[in-house]
């Protein structure tokens, strides 16, 4: 067991911990970065498309290279951020104070912040059917991982079971990879993702079948299928079931925050759909009701990476200021209007609607 110190623990090393690190850090504020994956970067490191967005939040630059600005400013900071990675937080004792983590299997960590930055993410959902269980059934950020971080295929023939832009992103990268998709299934009238994704899917032939689900999955030892149907208005069987042969089954229905260690926290929490799961309380500077702690990125509530780096400089400056550090007076203005822009119009409706339910100091 080994014990460590610092002004700021940030749980988790994507694009919100990194920006979170980051601005902590050149407040002048010691920082921890502890990262369950084997490199920083978060879901951007599997992420070959370019992103859209604002200009100040990268967009037109590949997802990939966004983690690698990210990790040259972590490294720039010198010493101020320690990174460990392949070490996750598996708990937090606010009586005492201490965060508990594992290095690999065999170290154990007794880690005393000041302050704590959960940029923790988020985990893929799944639905229930027949046979879920069968070697061939994936999440596709896991389908996203495999090809992409580790170039490996994860069959011939995929279905995908939702039509947001992660289904219509990794759909068209295992084309690219040279795997045929049969079918796009979506249970909604509409897709969800960009119309961008979902024209140039269909212009590669690939069948968007809305009002669509997947029955059971067929197969003994492994998927050699799936059986689907149309549902109706009430999301009942609306026709006949079709089988359609595949030997990968890919869920892409949605995201949902990894918010555990608030929870161990005491941090106030709320249901909120528009953000897809339960999300803490916070203020604009998104401490949470544990003044100890800050949230940034998804584990705040499902959004996107643009948005998920401004909220963790918004953190980062926030709890260094809270150390008594020195912050530009202006900086926290800068990164809220950002934020603000970025959830601007139409396209931000829901997300303003969901952190309304939870922001204890109002929106405007
Ligand atoms: C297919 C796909 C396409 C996307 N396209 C876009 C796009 O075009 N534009 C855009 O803006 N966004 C896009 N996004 C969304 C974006 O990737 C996420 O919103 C963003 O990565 C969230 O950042 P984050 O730092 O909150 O979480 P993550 O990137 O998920 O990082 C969280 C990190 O925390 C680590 N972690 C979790 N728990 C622990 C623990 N207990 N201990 C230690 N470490 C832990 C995880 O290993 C992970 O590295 C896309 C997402 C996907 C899946």
């Amino acid at each position: 067991m080994r014990n460590l110190t610092t002004d700021v623990l940030v749980v988790g090393g994507g694009p919100a911990g990194l920006s979170a690190a980051a601005e902590a850090a050149a407040a002048g504020a010691s920082v921890i970065v502890a990262e369950s994956d084997l490199h920083l970067g978060g879901q951007l490191v599997k992420q070959s498309h370019k992103f859209f967005g604002s200009k100040e939040e990268y967009a037109g630059t590949r997802g990939f290279e966004i983690a690698k600005v990210l990790k040259d400013e972590i490294a720039g900071s010198g010493a101020k951020v320690e990174t460990l990675l392949n070490t996750t937080v598996t708990g937090y004792y606010p009586d005492e104070n201490v965060v508990t983590a594992m290095i690999g299997e065999e170290e154990y960590l007794r880690i005393t912040p000041k302050k704590i930055i959960m940029a923790s993410g988020a985990q893929e959902r799944l639905i229930p059917f027949p046979n879920n269980d069968l070697p061939g059934v994936y999440g596709a950020g896991a389908v996203q991982t495999l090809m992409n971080v580790y170039g490996v295929v994860p069959g011939k023939k995929v279905i995908m079971i939702g039509a947001g832009n992660i289904g219509l992103i990794v759909s068209y990268q295992l084309m690219q990879a040279g795997v045929e998709v049969a079918a796009i299934l979506e249970a909604m009238p509409r897709v969800g993702g960009y119309w961008v994704h979902a024209a140039k899917i269909r212009r590669l032939g690939v069948p968007i079948l809305l009002r669509h689900s997947i029955k059971r999955a067929l197969g003994d030892r492994v998927i050699t299928g799936a059986e689907i149907y149309e549902l109706d208005e009430k999301f009942n069987q609306a026709g006949e079931t079709e089988t359609v042969r595949c030997d990968t089954i890919c869920l892409a229905v949605g995201l949902t925050p990894s918010s555990e260690i608030l929870w161990q926290g005491g941090c106030k929490m709320k249901y909120v759909p528009n953000l897809c799961g339960h999300v803490p309380f916070r203020d604009k500077t998104m401490r949470t009701s544990n003044e100890k702690i800050w949230v940034a990125g998804d584990v705040s509530g499902i959004e996107e990476a643009s948005a998920a780096m401004i909220e963790g400089r918004i953190a980062g400056i926030s709890a260094a200021k809270s150390l008594g550090r020195d912050v530009k007076s202006d900086s926290f203005d800068k990164f809220w209007k950002r934020l603000k822009d970025l959830r601007a119009g139409e396209v931000g409706e829901k997300i303003r609607a969901g952190v309304s339910e939870v922001l204890v100091d109002g929106w405007e």
